[in-house]
């Protein structure tokens, strides 16, 4: 590190909002104070809008807002039936949100190992976790990849298995022709404000084309109640405000164009960061990919990013340590080296900066850093 960082003396954040917020701004305080001034703070018109909205773009019959992508896989799991004694099919390698939604259900996650190249959950390796309880499989679209649906769906059909997509981050992702959250029996979205669709808060959405399913989740949503004061059963306090709201329905407006954003950002990173000794993203087979997050893999890693870290370059390791091998599964037994593949991507994966805000020159600017190591 000899040469000064005279060209960029800023730094790149791994994300910034601050452009876009300034560009929505006059048009959410109007939002804002429309809300205030009708008195309808939860569960109001834009809210209602905006599940009609969200489902007609993803594709589902139905969608229903929540308070939290969390929420949204909680709400699913329970709508679906599954509880104490099932065991659900997931991946360890996505964020722990994912694997703990399935714990809070009183179900055991069981974990199927990814593959390399998309950094999915491998299918093939579903069906060898595939026992008499098994009741579920919870794929995740990884960083805004879609998993192989078509396979997975194959393998769910095969067995009576539910599937329920974590599309937290994959919102706009597609899969042969179909929208990541339409493919399987409920798609869950998280709006935190990182996501591709984020909102200025906490939020998330469920697709779903069952009507049973979507009268089982408003239910959940609002305490278990059917009617006001009336309860069928434990539920929770899972709602999305107005504000939020609000906020979802002008990005909704424009998500393409902030898709396509962030696909460009992925597309000058793919282009200089060719012939280096590093692995760049997957691109979606037969799809579209979100480009929520780009990671590469690097066989330094840790050296990268101290690199990039002295040049004051946003980056995440995202994901340090599985899913198996978390405090929290012990008692699952796991131990390293049982999912190989896994358990190798963590020492080699990093993030770097993206979001539909970033230029070209800050991509040549981290991918001459990156280039250095
Ligand atoms: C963000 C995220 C969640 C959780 O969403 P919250 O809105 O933060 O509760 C779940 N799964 C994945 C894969 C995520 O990236």
């Amino acid at each position: 590190m000899s040469k000064p960082q005279e060209q960029a003396p800023q730094g790149v954040p791994y994300l910034s909002l601050q452009k876009e917020y300034q560009a929505l701004r006059d048009e959410w305080m109007q939002a804002i104070d429309g809300a205030g001034a009708s008195g309808a703070f939860i569960l109001g018109p834009n809210v209602h809008a905006f599940e009609a909205e969200a489902a007609a773009y993803v594709g589902a019959k139905h969608a229903i807002a929540v308070a939290s992508g969390t929420d949204a896989l909680v709400l699913s799991l329970r709508a679906l039936g599954i509880g104490p004694g099932d065991e659900v099919i997931t991946t360890p390698f996505t964020f722990f949100a994912t694997a703990e939604a399935v714990s809070l259900v009183g179900a055991t996650p069981v974990f199927a190992d990814v593959e390399i190249g998309s950094f999915n959950i491998d299918p093939t390796s579903v069906e060898s976790c595939i026992t008499d309880r098994t009741r579920a499989i919870l794929p995740v679209h990884l960083f805004g990849n879609p998993a192989d649906m078509t396979r997975l769906n194959a393998i769910a059909k095969d067995h009576g298995l539910h599937i329920i997509e974590d599309a937290a981050q994959a919102f706009g992702a597609e899969h042969n022709g179909q929208r990541a959250g339409s493919m399987s029996d409920c798609g869950c979205f998280s709006f935190y404000p990182t996501k591709v669709l984020g909102c200025y808060g906490d939020g998330g959405l469920i697709t779903t084309s069952s009507d049973e399913v979507k009268a089982r989740l408003l239910q959940l949503r609002n305490h278990g109640a059917t009617q006001p004061f009336i309860h069928v059963e434990a539920g929770y306090n899972s709602r999305l405000d107005e504000i939020q709201a609000a906020l979802l329905r002008i990005k909704l407006r424009d998500i393409e164009g902030a898709v396509a954003a962030r696909r460009q950002v992925a597309s000058w990173y793919d282009e200089m960061l060719s012939g280096l000794d590093l692995v760049t993203p997957q691109h979606a087979v037969n799809g579209r990919h979100a480009y929520n997050l780009y990671t590469i893999r690097h066989p330094r890693r840790d050296a990268l990013r101290e690199q990039l870290n002295g040049c004051r370059i946003g980056n995440s390791q995202c994901y340090p340590l599985p899913l198996h091998l978390q405090a929290v599964y012990a008692e699952l037994g796991y131990k390293a080296g049982d999912l190989p593949v896994v358990d190798g991507l963590c020492y080699e994966t990093l993030s770097l900066p993206i979001f539909p805000d970033l230029s070209r020159e800050q991509v040549a600017y981290v991918c001459e850093q990156v280039a250095r190591v």
